[in-house]
């Protein structure tokens, strides 16, 4: 849904897009300048500084060489005139020898020598003659002796009067063959006329020691040239051979040129001197001698500090411009984290407004400081009233105040969440909510922020819970299912245990449901299922459990009963679900009206206990099915306890069903007979027909527990025809052959008087054994006379019309109405067992009997008492006036062979007797 809009935004953004581009050119540019001018400012000042340093570095070298110059010329000035002193000295010495006639050698020598010997450098004075021959001096006595005629400086004084002081290029000393330069003056005769010249031969290696007095540094050089540029001598030497050979002319264009504009001294500058060193040069004419004086200083030395500057400086501007850069670095990188944190910061927004889920930030008091617009939504207040309130105020009720303890001890423990939850919106409605929350913490772990996501799972919970209503309700009637019984059985039981209470399960099953189905149809079946689970409802608390698990079965859970303080017995249980089980009885014994019907039903009940009949939700079920069953068999519509015998019962009861199925095609049925006997005329006046069943495992099964199962399957009708049919040829046996007035006694289920047609039935099976009525004497229940009194009425009319006698058997078990039963058309009651037992000790059971034969007798009916086993309960009834009588006094029932037997033997005693 957003993305529309965006892609407004960055068409709208293209447009203005050149201009703001050239914008942000020029202001990354001017960026640039910023940074860049600063450090070509201090370059440019450093570079000023250190020229102006240099200048006066050269400045100070100039100086130095002019000053060193002027000393040398003051020095060499000193000594050359101290030489003239030592000539002057000779020649007035020898002038005045030649003044007072001819000279004397030895005494013009120790002249010499004296002044040799003040003087060390002196060492070469000598003297020639008129010839230039050397007469005086030391070392000149040699053959032949040296000449001087050749040299330059004897020609000068020779031939210049006013020569004066002379002073020679260097040569090579013809004594010593040392390089000298010689200095000279002329002497002369009294009359003036030339008469030869003193000469002093200075050593080069002498001047050479002046000019070493000077410090020039390693690379600078004092030197000695004549006029025409010829080195003299110079020190130190020059690393260039070429440039230490005396007399060579080489000199540097700069120096030359300097010198020759005329100027008595000056300085130059010369990047190249002749020994190929860069030196500041000063030069200067010496005032007593043809010499020029250079003193050079070499760059390399005298700009040793000022490269030490410049290096410093670099340095030092190589730090800063480090330390610059690094800073300026910094600040770009600051520059360009803020900007991604910006825009990271910008996503994440876009992220917390456009988000699907719903978003709150509260602050470390869970008060709302940020909700995005789905969270807005979700909730149904507005931004304003949501900022500043406490979370809590959307808390559902519905949401319980442990699993809100247990949220916010989780957050507090592992900083996290999630969850459902229910939030209350605005409207007061509650919405089931997958929620994630999170805390943020400070730096001293305090909490600063919750925040918490949520999406409304309201649709997905319907869904859900639709689907689980479905896969845990029967459909038919809306109530829980077997799967869902379980599991709420499970939870039941699992509370029950915890709280040490009891719970009750009633297991409801309707009487005769497959007949209604059966003769109405399944809708109206289904209708009085509805009706059944509605009133079952009815009659419930909320937390108490109503199911159905299919078919006609339903279950009541009653729960949180009360234990019961007694230990083996549980007192409260049974009274509670008793008193349950009577309200079910009633409510569901009531008539239904379904589809116009009116049908009647009734429940049987079983009841089972947690935990004493069962600890799991199969084995309570299972018990309390078998208690149902029992109560089935109890003659239904009733409810009855499971008790551990009880559920042994019912699994035998399942082998007796299946074992019944065809017991007749098996000829596993057979019948006994027990005989009647007439107590006045100790006749045998008739055969009780009494079923027996051979079961090919259980061996012989008690009719008492197989005729009801016959009769919950629907077997009766047929094994009842049978018994019937089996009788009736019998009684026409023993007719046909010594008893003609002999009667059979058939006992018959409350369902055979309901079938259809029995009365045709049994007319047809006397008729087709050629038997009156008269053979046949029926013997119904008393229960089962007093059902449906109409029907029954009717029925039995028609089996009296056709001369078969009716017996009420069992009489004074039940309730039976006298008036009742007065309406009809019976022939005899069969006084039960129970009373003739006790008949001679105990005086009640007397008293029921005396009444019964009594009131029989007044109905004009017959009595028959059964049970007789002894000689004095016969004779207790005789005298009461008992019409007959049957019981192990005379047989116990017996087979057809034995029975014969019987009628024969007791009818030869009753002869005999
Ligand atoms: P009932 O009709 O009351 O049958 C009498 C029962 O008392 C018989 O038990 C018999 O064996 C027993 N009895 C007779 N004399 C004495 C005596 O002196 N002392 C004692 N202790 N018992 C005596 P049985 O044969 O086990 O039959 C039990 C019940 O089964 C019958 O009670 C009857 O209700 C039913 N029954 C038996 N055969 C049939 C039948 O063919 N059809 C139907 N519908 N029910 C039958
Ligand atoms: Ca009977
Ligand atoms: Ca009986």
């Amino acid at each position: 849904m957003s993305f529309l809009p965006s892609a407004a935004r960055h068409q709208a953004s293209t447009a203005t897009a050149t201009p703001a581009l050239r914008l942000r050119v020029w202001l990354r540019l001017l960026l640039c300048v910023y940074a860049v001018l600063p450090v070509l400012v201090v370059c440019a000042l450093g570079a000023l500084a250190l020229n102006s340093s240099r200048q006066q570095y050269e400045e100070r070298a100039r100086l130095l060489t002019q000053n060193l110059a002027a000393a040398l010329d003051r020095s060499v000035a000193a000594n050359v005139e101290k030489i003239d002193l030592a000539l002057s000295s000779i020649v007035d010495h020898l002038e005045n020898q030649l003044a007072r006639g001819a000279l004397d050698a030895d005494a013009a020598n120790a002249h010499i020598h004296s002044q040799i010997s003040r003087r060390s450098e002196l060492e070469g004075l000598r003297v020639a003659d008129v010839h230039g021959t050397a007469i005086v001096g030391p070392g000149i006595d040699r053959k032949p002796p040296v000449s001087f005629a050749d040299r330059e400086w004897f020609a000068v004084q020779r031939d210049k009067p006013d020569a004066g002081l002379h002073m020679s290029q260097p040569i090579m000393s013809k004594i010593t063959g040392n390089w000298i330069i010689s200095f000279s003056r002329r002497y002369c005769a009294p009359d003036g006329r030339f008469a030869g010249a003193v000469s002093a031969a200075v050593p080069l290696g002498y001047l050479k020691n002046e000019l070493m007095t000077l410090d020039v540094g390693p690379h600078g050089t004092v030197v000695l040239r004549d006029a025409n540029f010829r080195l003299v001598v110079r020190h130190p030497q020059a690393l260039m051979a070429s440039a230490n050979v005396v007399g060579n002319q080489t000199v540097s264009a700069e120096l030359r040129q300097g010198v020759l504009q005329g100027e008595p001294r000056g300085t130059v500058h010369s990047r190249r001197t002749a020994d190929g060193v860069e030196r500041t040069l000063s030069f200067r004419r010496l005032q007593v001698a043809p010499l020029l004086v250079i003193v050079g200083l070499a760059s390399d030395d005298y700009l040793t500090g000022w490269r030490d500057e410049v290096r410093n400086a670099v340095f030092v501007g190589l730090g800063l411009l480090l330390l610059y850069g690094s800073g300026l670095a910094f600040l770009l990188h600051v520059v360009a984290q803020n900007k991604q944190a910006r825009q990271r910061i910008e996503l994440l927004a876009q992220a917390f407004e456009h988000s699907g889920e719903g978003i709150v930030i509260t602050d470390g008091h869970t008060r709302i400081v940020e909700a995005n617009p789905a969270y807005v939504e979700q909730s149904g207040y507005a931004p304003a009233e949501l900022v500043g309130h406490k979370l809590a105020l959307l808390a559902s009720p519905r949401s319980t105040p442990a699993e809100r303890s247990t949220l916010w001890r989780t957050l507090r423990d592992t900083g996290r969440w999630r969850g459902e939850l229910w939030d209350r919106a605005k409207d007061g409605s509650d919405h089931p909510k997958w929620v994630s929350i999170s805390v943020v913490r400070g730096d001293g772990d305090e909490v600063l922020h919750y925040v918490a996501s949520s999406v409304d799972i309201s649709e997905v919970k319907a869904a859900e819970d639709k689907i689980l209503h479905l896969a845990h309700h029967d459909t038919l009637t809306q109530l829980p299912n077997r799967v869902f019984l379980i599991g709420r059985l499970q939870q039941a039981m699992a509370d029950a245990r915890r709280e040490g209470t009891e719970v009750a399960m009633l297991f409801i099953d309707m009487d005769r449901f497959k007949n209604i189905n059966d003769t109405l149809g399944h809708h109206v079946g289904d209708g009085l299922l509805v009706q059944v689970g509605q009133r079952l409802r009815g009659l419930v608390r909320e937390s108490d459990i109503v199911a159905r698990l299919g078919g006609d079965e339903f279950v009541l859970v009653l729960t949180g009963i009360a234990q019961s303080s007694t230990l083996h017995s549980a007192q409260d249980t049974p009274r509670v679900a008793a008193a349950m089980a009577a309200r079910v009885l009633a409510a569901l014994g009531e008539p239904y009206f379904v589809d116009g019907h009116e049908l009647h039903s009734t429940p049987s009940i079983g009841i089972g206990a947690f935990p004493h009949d069962g600890t799991d939700p199969d084995t309570l079920m299972k018990n309390a099915d078998a208690a149902m069953y029992h109560a089935k068999s109890a003659g239904r519509n009733n409810f009855q306890f499971f008790t551990a015998a009880m559920n042994q019962a019912s699994a035998e009861r399942l082998q007796l069903e299946v074992g019944l199925r065809g017991a007749i095609e098996r000829g596993e049925l057979f019948l006994h007979y027990q005989p009647q006997v007439d107590v006045a005329s100790s006749q045998v006046v008739g055969l009780e027909a009494l079923l027996r069943w051979r079961h090919p495992e259980l061996g012989l099964v008690p009719p008492l527990k197989f005729i009801t199962i016959a009769e919950d399957t629907g077997q009766i009708e047929a094994i009842g025809a049978w018994v019937l049919e089996q009788a009736l040829a019998q009684v026409a046996r023993w007719r046909a052959a010594h008893w003609p007035t002999l009667r059979v006694a058939v006992n018959l289920s409350a369902q055979q008087l309901r079938t259809d047609g029995f009365v045709p039935l049994v007319a047809q099976a006397l008729q087709r054994h050629g038997l009156s009525g008269q053979a046949l004497e029926l013997e119904i229940t008393e229960s089962v006379a007093m059902r449906d009194p109409v029907r029954t009425g009717e029925m039995l009319r028609g089996l009296r019309s056709h001369g078969v006698a009716l017996a009420i058997d069992d009489f004074g078990t039940g309730h039976s109405s006298l008036a009742y039963l007065k309406q009809l058309p019976l022939s005899c009651l069969k006084l039960d067992r129970s009373f003739v037992m006790d008949i001679e000790h105990d005086a009640n059971d007397a008293a029921i009997c005396t009444a019964t034969i009594q009131m029989a007798h007044s109905l004009g009916l017959g009595v028959v008492a059964e049970g007789v086993e002894t000689a004095v309960q016969l004779e207790f009834l005789r005298r009461l006036g008992c019409d007959t009588v049957q019981g192990y006094f005379f047989s116990k029932p017996l087979s057809v062979d034995d029975c014969t037997a019987f009628l024969l033997e007791y009818a030869m005693e009753a002869v005999a007797a």
